[in-house]
């Protein structure tokens, strides 16, 4: 029922021209022609508040504004704040003044904190904040990080960084130019399970890593762009790999301690499923690395439900399904034909230690282990696939 988007990106351009394809594919060559703007939003289903605001804050915790109040920032992360000593909620950023209002009640954000997306320029005389998190649909990233940044404020944006190396770099310069902080919220970097399989790697556990296995995947319900930003191609670019795929990529890289040399890259696309009118379905790529060891990573949101990474080394295998979740890793250790469960600790830490993370470089001015050079690698990375598959021969990095 699918139909692999393989073509050369002249015999794309050609058919675009004429009219020939739409999808993912021709917007690719194209570029993005939708408007970005944010909007209001109205709150996520599920969604429960604290029921009493947080104690003050200490005098040198980091305040920080929440741009965004969707899904992640509500469920996740701002609950993650209140876990630290290290930061605060100090303000918000909304399009949805009702909302705000409701959710700045229960952080005990003032009133006179809430900012809406055409009034953010004020915060930059607002002493109460220190930094922003970017938690918008990824589209809006570079635009708000720079506004953010003019502002006088650090910044924390969500992954992806961006959608594109370009918008990557005009973060990096804004960051420089105002001599402030720019993390990405990578949280396995923070996370006990992947961590272990870090220094487990680096140790060579598994003797010398052949075959890195990913697959990140799930299946998206009825929707359309109009009504997710996750199908809009200005707003999620290709869609799954800069979304769900990238914790895929990040995983190859940190696992192999190395960067590729080599990719190649398929895309599936189904045709009249609204779903996928404007971003891809499935992408499938085949990572090479200078040491020889391959990596064949799978993301979809048009397949049944998968979080995994396996490492096949010389001497074993490193087994983590779910690898990248919010709770619930499971890590299995093969050596010598003997499973070794391995436990290294409570992977819901990793949204704090992310914040402590964040804070302790505003604060001490720290290096920031996720960086905007981190960022934008994987960005390179993700158009290198997208090029790979368009023109259906391999990348060279
Ligand atoms: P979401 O749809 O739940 O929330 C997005 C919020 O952005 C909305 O509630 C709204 O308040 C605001 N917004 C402003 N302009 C908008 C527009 N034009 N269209 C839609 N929303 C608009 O999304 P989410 O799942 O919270 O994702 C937000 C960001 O966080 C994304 O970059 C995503 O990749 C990232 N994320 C990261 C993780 C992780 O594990 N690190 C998990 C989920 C999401």
């Amino acid at each position: 029922m699918s139909r692999p988007t393989h073509f050369s990106r002249r015999r794309l351009l050609q058919l675009a021209a004429a009219g020939l394809i739409i999808g993912p594919t021709a917007e690719l060559a194209f570029g993005r022609s939708q408007s970005l703007e944010a909007t209001g939003q109205p709150i996520p289903r599920g969604v429960t508040l604290p029921a009493s605001p947080p104690e003050a804050p200490a005098s040198d915790s980091v305040g920080i504004a929440i741009i965004g109040l969707g899904g992640y920032a509500l469920r996740q992360m701002m609950p993650a704040i209140q876990r630290t000593q290290s930061c605060h909620v100090a303000g918000l950023v909304s399009g949805n003044r009702d909302k705000a209002l409701a959710v700045g009640r229960a952080y005990g954000v003032p009133e006179d904190a809430i900012y809406s997306y055409e009034n953010f320029d004020a915060i930059a005389t607002d002493d109460r904040i220190d930094a922003v998190y970017i938690v918008l649909p990824s589209g809006l990233h570079a635009e708000w990080a720079e506004k953010s940044f003019a502002a006088g404020k650090h910044v924390l944006c969500e992954k992806p960084m961006a959608l594109s190396v370009a918008e990557c770099d005009r973060m990096i310069a804004a960051s420089q130019r105002a001599d402030r902080k720019l993390m990405i919220g990578y949280r396995c970097h923070f996370e006990p399970y992947n961590l272990a399989a870090m220094d487990l790697m680096r140790s060579g556990a598994v003797g010398d890593i052949e075959w890195i296995g990913s697959k990140h995947q799930y299946t998206m319900g009825p929707t359309s762009p109009a009504q997710n930003w996750r199908a809009s191609r200005a707003l999620a670019g290709g869609g799954p790999l800069e979304d769900y795929g990238l914790y895929g990529v990040q995983a190859a890289l940190y696992l192999t301690g190395e960067l590729p040399a080599r990719i190649s890259a398929t895309t599936t696309t189904p045709a009249n499923d609204p779903r996928f009118s404007e971003v891809f379905a499935t992408v499938e790529s085949r990572l090479e690395f200078p040491s020889g060891a391959v990596a064949e990573l799978s993301t979809s949101y048009d397949l049944p439900g998968s979080n995994e990474a396996l490492v096949r080394g010389t001497s074993g295998e490193l087994i983590m399904r779910p690898a990248t979740s919010y709770g619930g890793q499971v890590m299995t250790l093969v050596r010598d034909g003997v499973s070794e469960p391995l436990t290294p600790g409570d992977p819901s830490v990793q949204f704090h230690r992310m914040m402590d993370h964040f804070a302790s470089a505003v604060r001490s001015n720290t290096p920031i282990l996720t960086d905007g050079v981190m960022g934008r690698r994987d960005l390179r990375i993700i158009e290198a696939t997208y090029q790979a598959a368009e023109s259906g021969r391999v990348v060279t990095l």
